[in-house]
């Protein structure tokens, strides 16, 4: 049996991801693993004045696909609204069944605290998705339940009690993860944010705390409370 897994990256716009985790993912999928970046809106309405709304939507989802495939993970989007995402029985099903279709081991998706109430929503949805896709009692068109586990991950929209507890040496892979983020147009022009200068500055400070040129971070969901292991650290039996 191939010990080569998948790793699924959920979150809210395209984009948010890629930023995120973008060196992990290509850390892991250099490395032989499948790896796939699941958007459930393209982020279309910070769309820029010389784009409509639908412009931008297309280019947000090309800006992604190129952005992935730089860091060789595919690339799905999904058709939900920019800033209408909902915990709904709805989007919980069809994510399951997407999942039951996909069966990624782990997925990585927000911090379940935001400035953006998409990004806080999609951690909820993941969540309630893990049960929907995992117990047989749910049938979704005759797909076999699937059980994936999640670790958050890290955003400037998202730090409110964000403390990471795995920091990722990804210093081989960060600039091939810098040029797959200078692929988005927010990202180098934005006026609201200095995206480029934050992740890449970002994955210098984590990288220091870590003793590696650069890292990104991941954290443990709340409410599992099991996280270092069987014994007490440093006290051998
Ligand atoms: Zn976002």
């Amino acid at each position: 049996m191939s010990d080569k897994k998948h790793l699924m990256v959920i979150d809210a716009h395209c984009g948010d991801g890629e930023l995120q985790v973008g060196a992990i993912a290509a850390k892991y999928a250099k490395a032989g693993h499948k790896v796939t970046f699941l958007h459930l809106t393209a982020g279309e309405k910070g769309n820029p004045p010389h784009l409509s709304v639908e412009e931008y939507r297309e280019q947000k989802i090309r800006e992604s696909e190129e952005a992935c495939a730089i860091l060789g993970a595919e690339c799905i989007t999904l058709d939900y609204k920019d800033a209408e995402l909902r915990l709904t029985e709805e989007i919980v099903t069809h994510l399951a069944t997407l999942l039951r279709k996909y069966r990624p081991n782990l997925v990585l998706t927000h911090w379940i605290n935001s400035i953006h109430s998409d990004h806080a929503t999609v951690p909820k949805i993941v969540e309630a998705a893990q049960l929907k896709t995992g117990l047989s009692g749910f049938d979704l068109g005759g797909l076999k339940p699937h059980y994936y586990g999640y670790l958050h991950s890290e955003n400037w929209e998202d730090m409110e009690g964000y403390v990471p507890d795995i920091f990722v040496d990804v210093t081989e892979t960060f600039d091939l993860y810098l040029e797959a983020i200078s692929k988005f147009w927010f990202v180098m022009n934005s006026k609201d944010f200095r995206y480029f200068d934050y992740y890449k500055a970002l994955g210098t400070v984590r990288g220091c705390q870590n003793r590696t040129r650069y890292a990104q971070t991941l954290k443990f969901p709340v409410g599992g409370n099991i996280r270092k292991g069987t014994e007490i650290p440093g006290f051998p039996l």
